[in-house]
Order: C-alpha cells, then sequence, then structure tokens
C-alpha cells in the first residue's frame, strides 16, 4: 500500500520504518527535516511538503504531540483533508483529547473521508519491536480497514467504541501508567535509602504483588535495566511534557465526567513540577530523581 505519514519523532520514525519491512510504500512529512534523514535510511521516501506525503495514499497515518498539531494537520490554513483521496483511510496515532479526535474526524466525515482514532500504548520499545497496543475509536469497518496495517507495527488492536473512544481509553491507560511509575520510583528510593540494591529490590518485587509494567520493562532506576531510557540519562523515551499532557486531558475528562481521580491529581502535580525542574524533554521514568536526596 501507499502510506502517507505525518510526525516521525520518537514513536512515529519507528512505526514508519516497520511499515517499509511490511513492505509498505510509506511517504513521510515532519516539521523537523534531521528526523526526515534519519527514517530515509530505514527506506522511507522523503516529502517535500504535507501535500506531497498524501498524494497516491490509500492510507495516511499522523503521530503528533498535540491535538493543535493534529487539528493543524488536517483543518489548518493549509490542512491537509482536501487533498487526501476521498477513499483514503485517515488513521491519527497521536495522543490527544476525545472531543478535538470526534471533530476532526466528523469533518472528515463532513467531507466524505473516513477516520479513525488509533492511540497507541507501548512505548518507543514498542514501536520499534512493532509491539505497539492500538486503542481504536470510529466505525467497526473502518477500524477492521485499519487492522492489516496497524498489524505491521503492532501486536494488539482493540476497538473501545466510536470515534475518540479510543483517546478516552487511552489517557485511563496513562493516567495508570503514571500512577505505578511514580509509585515504583518511591518504593525503589525507599529501599536504597535503607541500603538495599535497587536491583534485586526490583526482582523482588517483580515475582511479588508490587509487579507492574513501569518495574517489569521500565525500570526508572539507572543502571537496573539495559536499553531503557533511565540507563541512558533518561534520554528518548516518553517525554515528561507529554506525560503531563495526558495527565492533563485525563483531569479535563474527570472533570467533565465528576469522576474522582484523586491519585491522577496527585500524579499530574508531581509531572507539572518535574517539567518545572527543567526535566520536560527527558523520559517520564526521570520522576525517580524527583525522589532523590540532595544535600542542603
Ligand atoms: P515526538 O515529539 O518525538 O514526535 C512528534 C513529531 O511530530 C515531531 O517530530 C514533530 O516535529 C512532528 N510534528 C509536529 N507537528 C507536525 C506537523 N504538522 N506535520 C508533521 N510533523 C509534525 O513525540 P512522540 O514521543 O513520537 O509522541 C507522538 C505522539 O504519540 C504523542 O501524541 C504522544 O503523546 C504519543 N505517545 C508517545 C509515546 C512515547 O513513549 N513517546 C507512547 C505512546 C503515545
Amino acid at each position: 500500500m501507499n502510506i502517507g505519514f505525518f510526525g516521525v519523532g520518537n514513536m512515529g520514525g519507528p512505526m514508519a520504518a516497520n511499515l517499509v519491512k511490511a513492505g509498505h510504500t510509506v511517504t513521510a512529512f515532519d516539521l523537523v527535516p534531521e528526523l526526515l534523514k534519519t527514517v530515509e535510511a530505514d527506506g522511507v521516501a522523503v516529502a517535500a511538503d504535507p501535500a506531497a506525503a498524501v498524494a497516491g495514499a490509500e492510507v495516511v497515518i499522523s503521530m503528533l504531540p498535540s491535538a493543535g498539531a493534529v487539528t493543524g494537520l488536517y483543518l489548518g490554513d493549509d490542512g491537509v483533508l482536501d487533498a487526501i483521496h476521498p477513499d483514503t483511510l485517515i488513521i491519527d496515532c497521536s495522543t490527544i483529547d476525545a472531543d478535538t479526535a470526534r471533530r476532526v474526524a466528523s469533518a472528515a466525515a463532513d467531507s466524505g473521508r473516513t477516520m479513525i482514532d488509533a492511540p497507541v500504548s507501548g512505548g518507543v520499545g514498542g514501536a520499534k519491536a512493532g509491539t505497539l497496543t492500538f486503542i481504536c475509536g470510529g466505525p467497526e469497518a473502518a477500524v477492521e480497514r485499519a487492522r492489516p496495517v496497524l498489524d505491521c507495527m503492532g501486536k494488539n488492536v482493540f476497538r473501545a467504541g466510536d470515534n475518540g473512544a479510543g483517546q478516552v481509553a487511552k489517557i485511563c491507560n496513562n493516567m495508570l501508567l503514571a500512577v505505578h511509575m511514580i509509585g515504583t520510583a518511591e518504593a525503589l528510593q525507599l529501599g536504597a535509602d535503607h541500603g538495599l540494591d535497587p536491583a534485586v529490590l526490583s526482582d523482588i518485587m517483580k515475582a511479588s504483588s508490587g509487579r507492574n509494567w513501569s518495574l517489569e520493562v521500565y525500570n526508572p532506576w539507572p543502571g537496573v535495566m539495559e536499553g531503557v531510557p533511565s540507563s541512558n540519562d533518561y534520554n528518548g523515551g516518553f517525554a515528561v511534557k507529554l506525560m503531563n499532557k495526558d495527565l492533563g486531558l485525563a483531569l479535563e475528562a474527570a472533570l467533565a465526567s465528576q469522576s474522582s481521580t484523586p491519585m491522577g491529581s496527585l500524579a499530574k502535580s508531581l509531572y507539572a513540577a518535574l517539567g518545572n525542574q527543567g526535566l520536560g524533554g527527558k523520559d517520564f521514568s526521570s520522576i525517580q530523581t524527583f525522589f532523590k536526596h540532595r544535600e542542603p
């Protein structure tokens, strides 16, 4: 298939590369030219502008940082929606608020095009390994149409409901992710403060009732696990500023439904504080540094 791809950052880059590996022809556009050079080495064709990325595309995928970026790409002054062929399936994999997802999908539908939201879980490791979970919202037939393409980048494809439902499920998941990452970090610090080796403590908790994803595949303590951001000065991975965005989306959703989310609210405050310490660009497991003892 010919696939147009927008946003080849930490997640989109390896996702586009996996589509090429599966035999698709991928043409990508990103605002950062250096990132396009990187994916070019993986066999992705580079578009000179957004319109060139959608020309001839049977599927268009976007993996962008924010609702503003998604709205701008499709509906902005130079938006590409009208340049996309009416038979083309549009899949937005960005994590954004459900209302925006519904608004953009409804604009697409009004113009005779089909769009689904398909935010992902699994992190940069999952994007590289092609093991992402796609959490879709949209008409059943459209999700089924997307499935073979999504299968090239992930191992699970769920349909949470109609347009926007994928985004709701995704922010529920990320609120829980923030909570167990923070809990993991404070438990590791407590153990270390009492003389335990964080690697040994991690092994113990992984085999006990504190077991969770942050411990098992994304340990926040530097050196405990190879190939994760904590062992690379918290570079790469899922940025604190993006986690802050997702927690903001969760709190907005909670406000709208009068849901009680005390742990999510606390997690939002802690991640906002971490970002304000200048760590907004670091991976979200850098919350570990928040608990570190420092000399007065
Ligand atoms: P990123 O900042 O590394 O990449 C986003 C890319 O989009 C950047 O390269 C940026 O230049 C590009 N971009 C922005 N506006 C654009 C436009 N109009 N046209 C083309 N390109 C544009 O972010 P990321 O970590 O890859 O995350 C992307 C999305 O995936 C976010 O919504 C994030 O919440 C979500 N997500 C990230 C992770 C993770 O672990 N990083 C995990 C799950 C979901």
